[in-house]
């Protein structure tokens, strides 16, 4: 049995994963569940899997789940110390982190300094804890497992003896989202409900503006650099609007192997639930006689501008890639909430990366340091007042 903490349980992988472990009750048992606020959906979830505990950031919604669950086996706790206690505890095997954004850093942190086995959604906090992050999980003794698809089917195409030195480049694909192909002159006004309208894939909100302006496959990029300790030359994107290839991976001879399936994000998540083995994930199987046609482009960074800006902070390093997902995190939110407009998130980004000093990261005390000073200059770039935005790494 292995024994699983779900950090982001109320979310779109959240409930993804929890759809793939009720088809496997002899395989796992979820010990805890984690969410933000959503207090009557962690309770419909508790009651479905019973789990030992129960966490929500927002100490008040933590009281009414209290409440909810009186009478049934789940403890509930409540903040930010309580969620890392339980990434971090003696009852817990894997740590699944699908909490958007750096909300979820400090807990990921946690689980990798306890050298949890950590199925990896949260990407911003690969890319905000950077190297902190990845020595955390090599001196606690922790095994990363990534759920994001392209790194997945980066994972499974090496996957034979785990060597990256015969490799010449990987290729993420990229659908291009709802915009590739719209008049550039129109993106002026384009709505929130347009930008999360994905072609391809069903997720969280933010995850889909992200992909609508390709900063998801920005951070993609940092986020493989870290993963497969690959240097920026020798990772590369292109434009596959079906969705059908997850990523490639070319070696030294030229031989190029591809991981396809329908997106579905279920199959990533049973390949690294129960790696090495192989599970039914539920996701419909990819008929390839139906498919017209695999395209693929190379991405107009005009019309992506905020691909470039990931890039450009992978130069830079140090504490470049935490200041431009914190400014993301700060413009999407802005842009969520009608307050500023679609063009406004890469502005907002290209501004407080052009203003932001690029310091070392060396602890989690940096992070939250720099993602502070990050967020005021993004809210100062874009107009807003700085409270509204405010999601602290230390919250
Ligand atoms: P979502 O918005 O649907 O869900 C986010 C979850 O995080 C919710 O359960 C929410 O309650 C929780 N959360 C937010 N702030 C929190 C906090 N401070 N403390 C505790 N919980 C908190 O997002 P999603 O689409 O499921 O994405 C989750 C993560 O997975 C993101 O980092 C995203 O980039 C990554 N990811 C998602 C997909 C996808 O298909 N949805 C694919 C690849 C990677
Ligand atoms: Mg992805």
């Amino acid at each position: 049995m292995q024994r699983i903490a779900l950090l982001g349980a109320t979310g779109s992988i959240g409930e993804s994963t929890l759809d793939v472990i009720a088809r496997h009750p002899q395989r796992f048992e979820v010990v805890a569940l984690v969410a933000h606020r959503n207090w009557q959906k962690l309770a419909q979830q508790c009651r479905a899997v019973r789990p030992r505990y129960a966490a929500m950031h927002d100490p008040a919604a933590a009281r009414s789940l209290a409440q909810a669950l009186a009478g049934t086996p789940t403890r509930v706790l409540s903040g930010n110390d309580d969620i890392c206690s339980i990434a971090s505890s003696a009852d817990v095997d894997t740590v699944l982190a699908a909490i958007v954004g750096a909300a979820g850093l400090a807990s990921t942190l946690a689980a990798a300094r306890a050298g949890k086995r950590i199925l990896l959604a949260n990407k911003e906090a690969l890319v905000m804890g950077g190297r902190l992050f990845m020595d955390a999980v090599r001196d606690g003794g922790a095994t990363l497992l990534p759920i994001d698809s392209e790194h997945n089917a980066i994972f499974q195409c090496i996957d034979r003896d785990g060597a990256t030195c015969d490799l010449r480049r990987i290729l993420l694909t990229a659908s291009g989202g709802p915009f590739r192909t719209r008049d550039v002159a129109t993106l002026a006004g384009v709505t929130p409900d347009e930008a999360c309208a994905h072609p391809n894939w069903s997720m969280g909100r933010k995850i889909s503006v992200d992909s609508a302006t390709m900063m998801n496959k920005g951070l993609e990029v940092i986020e493989a650099h870290w993963l497969f300790g690959l240097p920026r030359a020798a990772i590369d994107v292109v434009i596959h609007p079906q969705s059908v290839i997850h990523s490639l991976v070319e070696f030294a001879d030229g031989s190029m192997l591809a991981q396809m399936g329908n997106p579905d994000m279920r199959i990533p998540i049973a390949h690294a639930l129960a790696h090495p083995a192989r599970i039914d994930s539920g996701a419909a199987p990819l008929e390839l006689a139906r498919l017209a046609a695999l395209t693929f482009e190379v991405p107009d960074l005009g019309r992506f501008p905020c691909l470039g800006l990931a890039y450009a902070a992978l130069d830079a390093g140090g504490s470049a890639p935490l200041a431009l997902s914190a400014a993301n995190e700060v413009a999407v939110d802005a842009f969520l909430g009608g307050r500023i407009g679609y063009l406004d998130i890469a502005r907002g980004c290209a501004d407080t990366l052009a203003r932001c000093d690029v310091r070392e990261v060396d602890s989690l005390d940096d992070a939250v340091a720099a993602d502070a000073a990050a967020r005021r200059i993004a809210c100062t770039v874009l107009g807003l007042p700085p409270a509204s935005t405010m999601t602290s790494l230390a919250a």
